[in-house]
């Protein structure tokens, strides 16, 4: 009854509910009503259609040192490679011609001049190819906002970067010292100011994260006003100091996918009309993870569009799945994927959020 009722009001207006009532969906005993509302929501704001984004992972270089993360800089095991600019620009035009309308370039981070320069060559040249209808969005870390103007005049339209969680306490232990929570909230304004579509996320299962925490991690998006939102399980990887000393087994891997399915529903639930996507971590959890994360709400996924040869070095956690694969080979499957969970691929559409567009139209 009382699930009940915190599900009707969240379905008949965004932004309705307090922190303890997202809280009690989180940690609710049954799900599946929660799924259930969170779709029927996602089914009101963007129907059956589901937006896709080629995932171009462009290197693995990385000056940060986060302590879950398999590609951090103190992870030696890790065998580095950057895609040329060549290389970058080809893969998006294959993507584009392949029929998806927008591409995320993705990345360790490497903030410098050159590096700057180097992005803005690579968006000129794939705007050049594919046109400004194309969509291009980056995640390239925290930068600063010179340097975000810049790529976003050279044609990037949206920006993902993760908050990882709204508690600057709990991003202090899973960081070391010198990274800074208020520095990628700065980043995330910045982001805001210059222009770009912003996405931001957390990870879910972090040690000493609690169904509070999370639902203040749902309020955030709305505070910072988000048009986007990627969010995942917490995997862990062996070779990171979170990750070593963090239990696993495949108990903990289900419920693992299932509060991350809690929190899509509860995003959805909270937000209404951001997009959402279907963040690969859940597929690594489960082989249908994210035909789950769209029947709780996500309405976005994102193919891996990277060349085979690199895959298997941008592992963030164990248990990437497609590693083997190649851009052709993920397209069939997704399609079928979607349908199965009863959507329809939006081909060809730059699918910029409905949040993102009402925006656009009252200012
Ligand atoms: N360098 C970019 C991209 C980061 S990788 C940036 O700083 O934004 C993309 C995301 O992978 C991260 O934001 C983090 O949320 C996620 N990630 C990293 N390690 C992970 C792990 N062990 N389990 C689950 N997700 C992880």
């Amino acid at each position: 009854m009382e699930i009940d009722h915190i599900l009707d009001k969240a379905e008949a207006s965004p932004r309705a509910l307090t922190r303890a009532e997202l809280a009690a969906l989180l940690s609710a005993e049954d799900a599946d009503a929660l799924f259930a509302r969170a779709l029927a929501v996602r089914m009101r704001a963007s129907g059956r259609g589901v937006s896709m984004r080629g995932l171009i992972e462009a290197g693995n270089v990385c000056s940060k040192d986060c302590l879950y993360c398999g590609i951090r800089k103190g992870n030696a095991k890790v065998r580095r490679y950057e895609m040329g600019a060549d290389e970058i620009v080809a893969e998006a035009v294959a993507a584009f011609k392949a029929g998806y309308g927008s591409v995320v370039v993705q990345s360790g981070e490497i903030a410098s001049p050159a590096r700057t320069a180097f992005v803005e060559d690579v968006l000129k040249r794939i705007r050049d190819a594919a046109g400004d209808g194309f969509g291009i969005t980056l995640s390239l870390g925290e930068q600063d906002e010179e340097t975000y103007m810049r790529w976003r005049a050279a044609g990037a339209h949206r920006y993902l970067l993760r908050i990882e969680t709204s508690d600057p306490a709990l991003y202090a232990k899973i960081h070391p010292a010198d990274h800074s929570w208020q520095r990628r909230v700065e980043a995330l304004r910045a982001l805001a100011r210059c222009g770009y579509q912003v996405g931001t996320g957390v990870m879910c299962g972090l040690p000493g994260q609690t169904f509070d925490s999370l639902a203040a991690d749902i309020e955030f998006f709305a505070q910072i006003d988000a048009d986007m939102i990627g969010m995942g399980p917490f995997i862990p990887h062996p070779d990171t100091p979170l990750g070593a000393s963090a239990p696993w087994n495949a108990q903990i891997a289900a419920e693992r996918l299932d509060l991350g399915l809690r929190m899509i529903a509860a995003t959805r639930l909270y937000l209404h009309d951001v997009n959402i996507a279907a963040a690969t971590a859940l597929q690594a959890l489960a082989p249908d993870g994210r035909e789950r994360g769209l029947l709780a709400g996500a309405n976005v996924v994102m193919p891996n569009v990277t060349p085979a040869r690199y895959r298997a070095d941008y592992k963030l956690y164990v248990g990437k799945p497609c590693i083997g694969e190649n851009a052709a080979d993920c397209r069939a499957c997704i399609q079928r994927r979607i349908e199965s969970a009863g959507g329809t691929v939006l081909w060809n559409e730059r699918g910029d959020s409905p949040h993102w567009r009402k925006k656009c139209s009252h200012s």
